[in-house]
């Protein structure tokens, strides 16, 4: 999801080029972000921008111990179907439905089962397994006792005969009544994500709960048409100016990204093809005023490529054998309901988000709603990985400068704690600009071969079309890249803030001493662990990268005996880490570390073959870091240590005495 101001037709925007709108778009979105009023720790995150503002107003926090979030569905049953046949009324409002739920009891003799209905509704009859049950309906929650004893992994359907008018003004809240913007056209339509499917069918309403497949039929005047998930079956008459028309889905899909659109919508079909057999339908259900405007005509036709940008990354888009599209609603921005994202407007990067969460959200969906990041971080990044396919390096960093700017405002971890406001979970800041910004990092520490074999693994891998936790994320990491991620995840996703670091290095021929001092701002993690890419630049003009780990506050690094003269260098000079950083250069001299201990280490033999040791240090914590910064662990004998078995190449040996480290380069012959 993603929702910022409507800014799809605007009479403005027709003077620009459409290369200077994007930039302006995207600007526009950045100087209300930019032009909020600093929050300071502790103080309660309001609104990343002002219609993100009038949704929270909208929704409202919980404040009962009745609400929603006090019953995270049932955790005692799997759903495995939702057939929803719905007849809507705009006037006076309306919804009547009958919900068939096809589900399996997880545990043997269980008492009932519960799902999740807003109690605005009336319950005319429950049946289970084709029978009229009793069952109570108190609290937004439906329980229904079994009067035969269960089994494990049994079977049941039950359907839930409803009718009622839908909520408003509530959490709850998650079906709109309302006319298409500056016109009296009437438009219906969901947004359910997080707590609003309740508001129009019965549901087990948790987000990892998948069902295996749903159908969506929808009764209403022929003045409607009306979209859901997946293919379309067709449209009938029956009667009274009203069609009944049929969609069905046959992928897993999670209870929030069920949705309808329904408008007099312009419709728009096109071909998209991948590989020798893939041909999808891509569908725009368009405002009729947007149908006509060139520039919405001219944004929405680069949903082909965007297909293929991140098929071509992450695996075919998961649906393929369906359709992937776009429904105009009411919300600025969009959401991205399974196979037909809702829009409130249409520029390259809302369009690239909502695509993107196709694969990250809908594909692989947020476990609990603490670790929407696996959503939002990885759609909002997508969107730089887009430009970047696009329009090359530059524009994705712009893109990911953007959002390092933002998420140094993020305050509180990414995984979410407070999970009754939506606003903490839809954080901008946070949830989005660090959630992306820490995807950067990540590739940074990876490598970009290895980072994105992750990124497709994890889409494709044990949760394809599951859901996962930001501990899942972590395992797939660790086991793609052979790295331990334990500290990364710890201080960029549990924890809050980011370092600032204080530089001071000086050069001596073709030696050189770094001293590295370590703070932290924006939150209470004291200390940050991350290697470090240095670029040094010789005086031939010449160039080397090595990658040194910076895991204490004070860190002295000794380079020794280069190949040439070294000129000056430059630190993470690809910018991947979110950070402060002040860099002094002094032209000779070795520099003592701020507490003035000795920084120099005498390390012996350098160059070696097999065994280095080192003057007056007890080397029980040390370790050697190699030049991509991986860790190496070398057996230890009487204060020497074995390098006999690594290849040959520049390494790195760190000593450490808890807050302060000591990094002194050498070469294994
Ligand atoms: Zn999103």
């Amino acid at each position: 999801m993603f929702l910022g101001p409507i800014l799809d037709d605007r009479p403005f925007l027709f003077v620009f080029s459409l290369e200077l709108r994007k930039i302006m778009l995207k600007n526009i979105l950045f100087a209300i972000l930019l032009s909020l009023p600093v929050i300071s720790h502790g103080q309660e995150v309001r609104g990343s921008f002002e219609c993100s503002k009038a949704r929270i107003a909208q929704f409202k926090d919980l404040g009962s111990p009745n609400a929603r979030i006090a019953f995270p569905g049932d955790p005692n049953i799997n759903v495995n179907y939702y057939g929803l046949d719905l007849e809507i009324v705009t006037n006076p409002k309306m919804l009547m439905g009958a919900a068939t739920i096809k589900f399996q009891t997880l545990t043997a003799n269980s008492a009932s089962f519960q799902l999740d209905l807003h109690s605005n509704f009336l319950i005319d009859s429950l049946t289970l397994n084709g029978t009229k049950v009793s069952f109570t309906h108190q609290n937004n929650r439906i329980t229904v006792p079994f009067s035969i004893a269960t089994v494990a992994l049994q079977s049941q359907e039950a359907i839930v005969y409803y009718r009622g008018v839908p909520p408003t003004g509530v959490i709850e809240e998650g079906i709109f009544f309302e006319n298409e913007p500056n016109s009296n056209n009437p438009v219906v339509y969901t947004l359910s994500e997080p707590y609003g499917a309740i508001s129009w069918f019965p549901c087990n309403d948790n987000p990892e709960d998948k069902a295996d497949s749903c159908d969506v039929n929808i009764t209403m005047n022929n003045y409607f048409i009306p979209v859901s998930n997946g293919k379309f079956l067709g449209a009938s008459d029956v009667g009274n100016n009203k069609k009944r028309h049929k969609w069905s889905h046959k992928y897993p899909i999670a209870h929030y990204l069920i949705s309808i659109a329904a408008a007099n919508y312009d419709f728009k079909q096109t071909t998209w093809s991948y590989g020798d057999s893939i041909k999808m339908d891509v569908v725009d259900y368009l405002y009729q005023r947007s149908a006509t405007n060139p520039a919405v005509l001219q944004e929405i036709q680069r949903t082909i490529q965007m297909l293929d940008i991140f098929s071509d990354h992450f695996g075919v888009y998961p649906f393929y054998k369906e359709k992937y599209g776009h429904a105009m609603f009411n919300f600025g921005g969009g959401m991205e309901h399974q196979t037909i994202s809702s829009m409130g407007g249409f520029n390259e990067t809302l369009i690239a988000h909502e695509l993107a969460h196709q694969w990250y959200g809908d594909k692989v969906t947020c476990k609990t709603w603490q670790d929407i990041w696996v959503n939002e971080g990885f759609a909002t990044y997508l969107e730089a990985i887009y430009l970047e396919d696009t329009y090359g390096r530059s524009t994705y960093d712009s893109d990911i400068d953007q959002n390092m700017t933002l998420a140094k405002d993020a305050r509180g971890s990414i995984f979410v704690q407070n999970t009754n406001s939506i606003n903490e979970i839809f954080n901008f800041q946070r949830t989005y600009a660090k959630g992306a910004v820490v995807l950067h990092m990540l590739r940074g520490v990876m490598g970009d071969e290895v980072f994105f074999k992750f990124m497709k693994e994890y889409a494709n891998g044990e949760f394809a079309f599951g859901a996962a936790s930001i501990e899942d994320v972590r395992k797939v990491a660790e086991q793609v890249s052979g790295l331990v991620l334990v500290d990364f995840f710890d201080q960029w996703l549990y924890k809050d803030g980011y370092p600032s670091y204080s530089i001071n290095y000086s050069v001596s021929g073709k030696n050189a001493a770094i001293a590295i001092s370590q703070s932290t701002l924006g939150g209470s993690t004291a200390l940050f662990k991350m290697p470090m890419q240095i670029q040094v630049f010789f005086e031939d003009g010449s160039n080397e990268i090595q990658t040194i780990l910076v895991d204490q506050k004070e860190s002295q690094i000794n380079l020794e005996n280069l190949e040439k003269n070294i000129k000056e260098i430059n630190f993470d000079p690809f910018n991947y880490i979110l950070k402060n950083i002040t860099v002094k250069a002094t032209k000779t001299g070795v520099l003592a570390t701020e507490n003035g201990k000795n920084s120099k280490l005498v390390l012996y033999p350098n160059p070696s073959q097999d065994f280095i040791g080192v003057e007056n240090y007890d080397l029980t914590n040390a370790y050697i870091s190699n030049a991509v910064g991986q860790r190496l662990s070398v057996p230890i004998f009487s204060n020497k240590l074995d390098i006999s078995k690594l290849p040959s190449a520049k390494y790195f040996l760190h000593l450490s005495d808890g807050d302060h480290s000591l990094v002194q380069s050498f070469i294994k012959l």
